[in-house]
Formats: structure tokens, sequence, C-alpha cells
């Protein structure tokens, strides 16, 4: 295995009430690397009991975190920062050999990852409250923000230290306290990150990450009135199921689930930056984003030049293992990722789409899927209804704006859209129709820890860094003083 540079950063046990622990069962689970197939360590299989501890040690931890001054836990915050800047690389390595996205990709998401804990270490110190005019000149009314409390966090193996450092970050900012529990693909860099948190100084039992069985320690997770909110990033299914499961004891939930991403090219875009901004938005992680562009929405008048243009350019992509300073596409996280890839394709290739590169798995094995193009895609396809979370593009024609929203509308999600053009009042026609949480107008890239991130409709709810992410995890009060 690539040696690290702080062999300590690999830790092969759970993080809880401040302490390193196996599970209560002995029992592991094997972490592998998807590019090799190779076991690259192993961690705790906790269920219930472990679960039960964590949620104890924050609920005890949750008094004196909550009476810090902002600026201290600021300070602190400040400090994990720091730290994970200064171990990027490290971070990254351990991110590609579990996650299989190339290495300078690996890079990337830990400066993203730690720019949402620079973000709320900061607005930490700005969570203000209000003062409202009363309508009795003998009262007061005043409103304070507190923090929501015990909060758990379930999280997803295509960002493994981003979709934890935007959920914790703001929870502890606000003086909550959590518990992670990461995917059971991705759980080295959750535990890396804990390591940090541990030597940044942030007290025991403020935050916790259990790993092993999600079904066991999500029950009790979202069973416990201790634990006010939950806050989930990962498929529309389990949401659901997570959403139902909260509702016997009335949780506060922030849900980041699947998406459809239209990208809508129209006659008058600038077909290089459409090209590059495909690219972008669809084979980032190979594919494995929720805002990954899912169907390709391309007006008559450029449809056959931009599929030539798209083609050339996914010519030039390099497949392979992450660590591979070459590779631009790793492989796909795992044997069911791939297999569903492999069948929505032969599904629209069925119906009559056509593959104008790709289309097949790599040479190279294992889970690696070519980059492909599927030109000839009619809306009704699994391929442009379901999220393929793989490095296929299909092209969809259309022939006038509105017939283009309609088909960007006509879905049961609203994470992102894309839209290229050169006419600006269309910007902001389309821009405002969408019915879209987020709208990438003239790019590719959305991602940002200063722009509110999340979905409408069966997306989700709830939003992400900016100053409304830290909202998501704040209980307004209303103080009304009488009789002055
Ligand atoms: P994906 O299909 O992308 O793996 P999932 O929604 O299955 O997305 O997984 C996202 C996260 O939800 C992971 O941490 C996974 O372990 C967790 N998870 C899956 N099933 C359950 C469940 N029944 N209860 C709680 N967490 C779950």
């Amino acid at each position: 295995m690539t040696v690290l540079t702080d062999r300590d950063l690999l830790r092969e046990r759970c993080f809880l009430a401040g302490a390193w622990i196996e599970a209560d069962s002995g029992e592991r689970v094997a972490v592998t690397n998807p590019a090799t197939g190779a076991v690259i360590a192993h961690v705790p299989r906790c269920a219930e009991a472990e679960t039960e501890r964590a949620i104890a040690a924050a609920q005890a931890a949750f008094p004196a975190w909550r009476a810090r001054t902002a600026a201290q836990r600021s300070a602190l915050l400040r400090r994990w920062f720091e730290l994970i800047v200064e171990n990027r690389e490290d971070l990254a390595i351990l991110m590609t050999l579990e996650q299989g996205k190339p290495l300078a990709e690996a890079r990337g998401e830990i400066d993203y990852a730690a720019s949402y804990v620079e973000w709320f270490a900061e607005e930490a110190k700005r969570l203000y409250g209000d003062v409202i005019p009363a309508p009795q000149a003998d009262r007061r009314i005043v409103v304070v923000k507190e923090p929501v409390g015990v909060c758990a966090a379930i999280t997803p193996w295509n960002f493994p230290a981003a979709m934890i450092t935007r959920k914790v970050a703001p929870a502890l900012a606000a003086g909550c306290v959590m518990i992670v529990k990461p995917a059971e693909q991705t759980p080295l860099s959750a535990l890396a990150l804990a390591v940090l948190a541990e030597r940044a100084g942030i007290p025991a039992g403020v935050l916790s990450v259990v790993t092993g069985r999600a079904r066991a320690i999500g029950a009790v997770l979202t069973a416990s009135p201790v634990v006010r909110k939950l806050t989930f990033t990962g498929s529309t299914e389990i949401g659901r199921l997570l959403i139902a499961q909260s509702a016997g004891t009335v949780k506060r939930l922030s849900m980041e689930l699947g998406g459809n991403a239209p990208f809508i090219v129209f006659d008058d875009a600038d077909l290089d930056a459409a090209v590059a901004g495909a690219l972008v938005s669809k084979y980032r992680n190979s594919g494995q984003t929720c805002v990954c562009s899912n169907r390709f929405l391309v007006q008559d008048g450029v449809y056959d030049r931009f599929a030539a243009l798209l083609v050339e350019a996914v010519a030039g992509l390099t497949v392979g293992d992450g660590l591979d300073p070459a590779t631009q596409q790793g492989p796909l996280i795992d044997a069911p990722a791939i297999a569903k890839v492999e069948d929505l394709v032969a599904d629209a290739v069925a119906s009559g789409a056509r593959v104008a590169i790709g289309g097949q798995r790599h040479a190279l094995g294992g889970t690696f899927f070519a980059p492909t193009v599927l030109t000839d895609v009619a809306p009704s396809m699994r391929v442009a209804v379901e999220e393929i979370f793989g490095p296929v593009a299909p092209l969809v024609r259309f022939t006038d704006e509105a017939e283009a929203v309609r088909m960007a509308n006509d879905s049961d999600y609203g994470l992102a859209a894309y839209l290229f053009t050169r006419d600006a009042a269309r910007v902001w026609r389309v821009g405002e129709a969408l019915e879209y949480g987020m709208v990438g107008i003239n790019t590719g890239l959305i991602s940002t820890a200063v722009a509110p991130f999340g979905g409408v409709k069966q997306s989700g709810f709830g939003r992400e860094g900016s100053k409304y992410g830290i909202e998501d995890y704040v209980e307004i009060k209303y103080l009304c003083m009488g009789g002055l």
C-alpha cells in the first residue's frame, strides 16, 4: 500500500466518547480498493450497543460544548481546518485508496472539505438573533438561536470527506454535537478526519464516528429521542426510509437525496464551453455525484456538432487506477454500481439509442466502465429517468425552449440543472422556470462552501454550506419579556 507520511491517520477503530474502540462483537468489515479489489484495512462492525453509547456520550458532551463561547468553538474548528490542510496529501491518498477517484480529484475534495470547516468556523461567530418591536409598551420581544442538540449524520461514499465536514462543521459551530455513520465503502476518510478533530482539541463525545451495520445503527439513531436531528446524504430510497423511521420521534431532518440533472444546450450556446462544462459535470468522479448531469437535452441546430465534440473530448479521457497521476477516470465504487450502469446502457440500446463511444466495461476489467456517450436517446428511456451514477452521457434532442423546460422538469428529482446559452433573457427565463434547487448557467461546476447546496421535490430538503447552512442546526427561541 502507498505509504502515508503519517500512518497514524489510518485508523481501524471507531471513535466513540473520545476513545478508539473495537466493536463489542469483535467483528470487523474489510475496506477494499475499488481499483484493485485489494483489502486495505478493516474497521469495526458496530451495531446497536455501540450506537447507544455514542448517543449517551454525545448527550453528556452537549451541555459543556454549547456553553462555550462562539469564539472558542470557532477557534477549535479553525484548528481542525488547519490540520486537514496540513494533512491534505495523506487524506487524499487514503481517499483514492478506498474510493477510487483520481488523486487530483481527491486533493480537490480535501480542499473542498476543509473549506466547509473554515467557513463554519467563521459563521460560528455570526449566529445573530433578533429584537422585534412589541405591540405592547411594557413588553420586549427577543429572538435567540440555540443549538438543536445531539445530531446524527449518515453519509455516502462518493465524497467521503466533504459530505462529513459540511454536516459536522455547521453543527459544531452552532453548538450541536454529532455522531457520524460513514458509508461502509469509505470509513477510513471519516476516521482520519476524527483523528484530526481529536488532535485539534475538540472534546470527547462532541464528534463520534461509528462504522458498521448501517441498518442497525440507523434504526437506533432514528428511534432515539435524544437525537434531535438527522442529516442524510444518499439515495432517495434510503432517505424515504429514514424520514419514516424519524417520524416516531419527530426529528429535525436534512435530506440530500438523488438527482436527475438536466444539462440543456441551446442553439446559441458557446459549444466549446458547453463541452468543457459537460466533461466536468458528467465525468467528474466517474459520474458518481448527485449533481452529475444525468441527461443532456440538446437543441436540434447544434445536436450533431455537440455530440461530435463531446465524443472527441471523451475519447481523450485516461481511465485507470486513481493513484496513477495520468488517470482522469477511476473505477466505479463496486460491483452493483457497474452492473446498474451496464443495465441502463443495455436498456437504452435495446430501445433504439446509439453508442457513440464506450458503451461497455473498460478493458481494465474490475469495476472500470468505459466513458460513454449515447445518442438518439428518448426522454422516456430508463437511462434518462433513473440516476445513472456512472460515466454515461445520454443525448436527447429538443426543438424549442418550452419543450426543453418541460422535459427538464418532467422528473421526480430537483437537485441540480445546467443550461448553456448566450441569450441573457433566456438565462433568466429558463433559470427561473427550472424546478431545481441549483442551476449552473454556462458552467458545469457549481459546488462551493459559500453557496447553498440542496434540492427540491424528491431530491430532499435543507441547505448545506453558505450562511443558510447553519440554520439547519439551530432552533429559534422567542423570549417575551413582560411587566417592564
Ligand atoms: P448508495 O446507493 O449511494 O450507496 P445509500 O443511500 O444506500 O446510497 O447509502 C448512503 C448511506 O446510507 C450510507 O452511509 C449507507 O451505509 C447508509 N444506509 C444504507 N441503508 C441504510 C439504512 N437502512 N439505515 C441507515 N443507513 C443506511
